[in-house]
């Protein structure tokens, strides 16, 4: 087989068999391809798309291009959720140890931010020596006694999606339904993931800014789930506008311990429960989702989810005083709040351009090898919908360079639209695909 007609009949709009698919991406993965042709290729699918078979070919081809993960003789059924990214996200650090209190083993394995979304690992990280980094063999161990594990993908996990999902990031072929959509998958299967909750986000901070967008990724990740033979339910949730008030690392530590105490945003409160009770049902812990919601709130109310949190950054060597002690954990030197130019209906927070603001100030990644400052970010006050006073607080933003506030605060402003009648508040889900 030869690279250059694979790519040709890609280019002209054939569909591709399974054989090809697997030499291609072999040959990628081994370095025998390269990233010429495999840019090549890439942009011929986004330009001409994927049948479902081709995407359930591709996604098998990645998932098994490494090392994948069989859980199935330490958990009954692994259950995975994976976001597909957003603005002020930090869902798993509190679904994750209620799932766990609930009884449901965890083996999650998280990625970094990238762009205006961030990232679990990053978030993580804001405290002090907790360890992301751990082996295949530490993260079976710790599932085993623990049952909760919160790390990075380890490098020969879906090798191949790894290599092209970078190529795709500076080749423009990141927007691409089936490209997304085995990207993930494959990286779930190889985690040796048997049910998945796929939190698909909707919005201007999320991949798929349209509904339509949103459901039909949603719809090819059922599918290839269905085909692979794995349980799935997916979310369409609104990603328009910040998930909770807290966007930058530590602050969302903060705001995630917070909730683990019974005090946090009304909107990130149900999400957690909502995408907790889904996880609870496929894993055949509750009867169905409204049985796990109850569990899952039982969990938290109790406190158990706090003290599975809390077990979790211990037994991966995080320092417990940082949240025990959320003061503790990485404060940025300007904190400044800005306050409302007027009064009035507040018709927008714009999710991307509040993402975008935190990646100024330092809170997130312009390319895959910058640092990131964990102190920074933005704390908005209101939800779309609210009637807000001229003068009252709007947001406040955390800095560790002026002009860099500066700048941040100018933006921040510019994201929120104002209306002077009624505004609905955005629904936190628009649809279930299962
Ligand atoms: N997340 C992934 O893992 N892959 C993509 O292609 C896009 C988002």
């Amino acid at each position: 087989m030869r690279a250059v007609d694979i790519i040709i009949k890609k280019r002209d709009k054939q569909e591709l068999s399974k054989e090809e698919i697997q030499y291609f991406i072999d040959a990628y993965t081994v370095g025998e391809i390269p990233d010429y042709q495999a840019a090549a290729w890439a942009m011929a699918v986004v330009l001409n798309g994927m049948t479902m078979q081709e995407i359930t070919d591709l996604t098998l081809a990645m998932a098994y291009s490494g090392e994948a993960m069989d859980l199935s003789h330490i958990v009954r059924l692994a259950v995975d959720k994976h976001s597909t990214g957003g603005v002020g996200d930090k869902t798993t650090l509190v679904v994750e140890p209620v799932v766990a209190a609930c009884g449901l083993p965890v083996p999650k394995m998280s990625g970094r931010g990238l762009g205006f979304s961030g990232g679990t690992l990053d978030k993580m990280e804001s405290i002090r020596g907790f360890r992301v980094d751990l082996t295949t063999e530490e993260f079976m161990q710790q599932l085993r006694t623990v049952g909760l594990v919160l790390t990075g993908q380890t490098a020969d996990l879906a090798p191949a999606d790894a290599k092209l999902y970078a190529l795709r990031d500076v080749t423009g072929t990141v927007q691409s339904i089936p490209l997304i959509a085995s990207s993930i998958m494959s990286k779930k299967i190889a985690g040796g993931a048997q049910a998945i909750l796929l939190d698909v986000k909707v919005g201007s901070g999320a991949f798929m800014k349209t509904l339509e967008g949103g459901r039909e990724l949603a719809g090819t990740m059922v599918a290839i789930a269905r085909l692979t033979g794995r349980k799935v339910v997916a979310l369409l949730s609104d990603m328009s506008q910040p998930l909770g008030f807290a966007v930058g690392n530590a602050l969302e530590v903060r705001e995630a311990v917070g909730m683990l105490h019974g005090q946090g945003p009304a909107d990130f409160h149900e999400h957690c429960l909502v995408v907790a009770g889904f996880m609870l049902a496929l894993g055949g812990l509750a009867g169905d989702e409204k049985e796990g919601y109850r569990m899952a709130e039982m969990a938290l109310n109790e406190g158990r989810a706090w003290q599975r949190f809390r077990e979790l950054v211990s037994v991966q060597g995080g320092d417990v005083r940082y949240i025990d002690e959320p003061d503790r954990l990485p404060k940025a030197d300007l904190i400044q709040t800005v306050q409302a130019p007027r009064s009035g209906y507040l018709k927008e927070i714009n999710a991307q351009v509040v993402g975008e603001a935190a990646v100024l100030l330092g809170a997130g990644r312009e390319k895959k090898e910058d640092s990131i400052d964990h102190a920074v970010g933005i704390v908005v006050h209101h939800k779309v919908g609210e009637h807000v006073e001229s003068g009252d607080p709007l947001f406040t933003v955390h800095a560790n360079k002026l002009d860099l506030l500066n700048e941040a605060c100018q933006r921040l402003l510019e994201a929120h639209g104002w209306s002077d009648g009624p505004v609905e508040a955005l629904p936190l889900f628009y649809d279930i695909v299962s």
